[in-house]
């Protein structure tokens, strides 16, 4: 294998990882291998051989590692999580853009912590298909290179399980809670360190600013959770080491798109008290970025009571950046011209409409009633309609289509890819990866990716076991 690893974060930061190697995969085969990815970070996609691909042959450029990071798990802060089955062989820098080449589920490390550092191929599948799915949607996000099964058995509550490995891309790995891992160490040194590091890689502009930089990432944030609310997308575990300091979309444990409308809803069984609801996520992005600041007080000024005043400002702010970004995109959503100050209320009345109601879908069928009777049984949009034909652009049907998608990864379908998989039938999880990364405009005998789940499907419940 003749990848030209750069190695940043090993070299800039040394005393933030350790290094390590993955574990021996017995008979490693490459499921899927994402050729479009490939050719973007300009990799050969038939150099990449299944044994480089689970980390058991790499190029001398490589300097796996793991990382080291903390954080706030269900409101409950944890000093040291870190890589736990996951590797970082380095970076692959394309066209002036940097990306991490990661292993997930390569085997135990120092931070694995009695578990087994292995994934199961139905969790590694999953993370592929919404990654893709993500991305098809414009949403900032980690992405999968490929799915390699390494021919182990992985055991999880669910019983025997093929093992396999994600190999995930990545702007960077850096997290919220990789601050938190110095900073509640009392290593204010290396928290500034990792700060140098964060802004020369995703914020070069803001060098020496750190308040600016909290601003930034407070900002990216912001937009990324207004994004994940205006698709339907309920992440599950909004852990502070779940939140990157790229802004990108990390961790697909147990998240999925909400089918029927209803602010509360909550996959995870893990959930137990529904804190990632879907309805808390702008909250709970306020409460996270609430932690990355206390991390860099010591940063922003030499004075307390002047550096919690910096960052509060910012922080109050954060409400109105992810409600700026969210009225932006429904606006898109509802084809409306320009801005009118009644818009907020405007998109809030149709949301009270259509609880209960497929949220895809109903975007999706809003645009026939541009000029026509609305096509959504049982919901009462009577008052409301001719509010909303007086707002629209007179492009409104194009401006919808647009920012409305068709194909998302319901629930049912990725069940069903991921069982077919596991069954070794590809079929399925193909069909469902050619809908959803053309997620815009209907397709001729794709109805089944566009409809929710059927009534046997019972409530969906989600599930970490990775
Ligand atoms: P996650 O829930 O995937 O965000 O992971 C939270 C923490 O648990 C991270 O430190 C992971 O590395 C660790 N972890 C999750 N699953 C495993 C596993 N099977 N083996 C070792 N560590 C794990
Ligand atoms: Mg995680």
């Amino acid at each position: 294998m003749t990848i030209a690893f750069d190695n940043s974060y090993a070299r800039d930061l040394p005393g933030f990882y350790l290094d390590w190697q993955a574990a021996a995969a017995p008979a490693p085969r490459i499921l899927r291998l994402n050729r479009d990815l490939a050719a973007m970070l300009g990799l050969d996609a038939d150099a990449l051989t299944p044994e480089f691909l689970v980390g058991n042959d790499l190029p001398p450029s490589a300097h796996p590692l793991a990382q080291a990071y903390a954080g706030h798990q269900f409101g409950g802060f944890s000093p040291q999580l870190g890589d736990g089955r996951a590797l970082l062989l380095g970076e692959v820098v394309q066209e002036g853009q940097r990306h991490d080449i990661a292993l997930k589920g390569s085997g135990r490390t120092p931070f694995s912590r009695g578990a087994d550092g292995k994934a199961a191929l139905g969790p590694v599948l999953r993370e592929y298909l919404m990654g893709e799915a993500m991305h098809a949607l414009g949403i900032p996000t980690t992405r999968a290179l490929a799915a390699v099964t390494t021919g182990e058995t992985v055991y999880r509550d669910a019983g025997a399980l093929p093992g396999a490995v994600l190999v995930r891309v990545a702007s960077s790995h850096l997290r919220v809670g990789t601050f938190q891992f110095f900073a509640a160490r009392g290593e204010g040194d290396r928290v500034k360190k990792l700060a140098d590091y964060a802004i020369a890689r995703h914020y070069p502009k803001l060098a020496g600013d750190y308040l600016g930089f909290f601003a930034a990432v407070a900002d990216r944030q912001a937009k990324l959770v207004a994004q994940w609310m205006l698709v339907g997308f309920i992440h599950g575990v909004m852990n502070t080491d779940n939140m990157t300091i790229s802004g990108e979309t990390i961790d697909y444990g147990p998240c999925a798109f909400m089918e029927a409308y209803a602010p509360g809803t909550v996959f995870s069984s893990i959930d137990a008290q529904g804190r990632y609801a879907y309805r808390n996520q702008p909250m709970i992005l306020g409460w996270n970025l609430a932690r990355l600041a206390e991390t860099l007080l010591p940063l922003i000024d030499a004075d307390d009571n002047r550096a919690i005043e910096k960052a509060t400002e910012v922080l109050e702010g954060v409400a109105g950046k992810y409600h700026d970004a969210w009225l932006d995109g429904m606006r898109r959503k509802l084809g409306l011209a320009g801005e009118d100050a009644g818009d907020a209320a405007l998109a809030e009345d149709f949301l009270k409409g259509i609880e209960g109601v497929d949220w895809t879908l109903a975007f999706r069928r809003l645009t026939r009633a541009i000029d026509g009777p609305h096509p959504l049984p049982g919901v009462r949009l009577d008052d409301w309609l001719p509010r909303w034909r007086a707002r629209l652009a007179p492009n409104a049907a194009q401006i919808m289509d647009a920012a409305n998608p068709v194909y998302i990864p319901r629930n049912e379908r990725v069940e069903e890819a991921l069982a077919a998989a596991q069954e070794d039938n590809m079929q399925p999880f193909d069909d469902l990866l050619a809908a959803i990364t053309q997620s815009f405009g209907e397709r001729k005998g794709w109805d089944r990716f566009a409809l929710p789940a059927s009534d046997g499907f019972g409530p969906y419940r989600t599930f970490c076991g990775t």
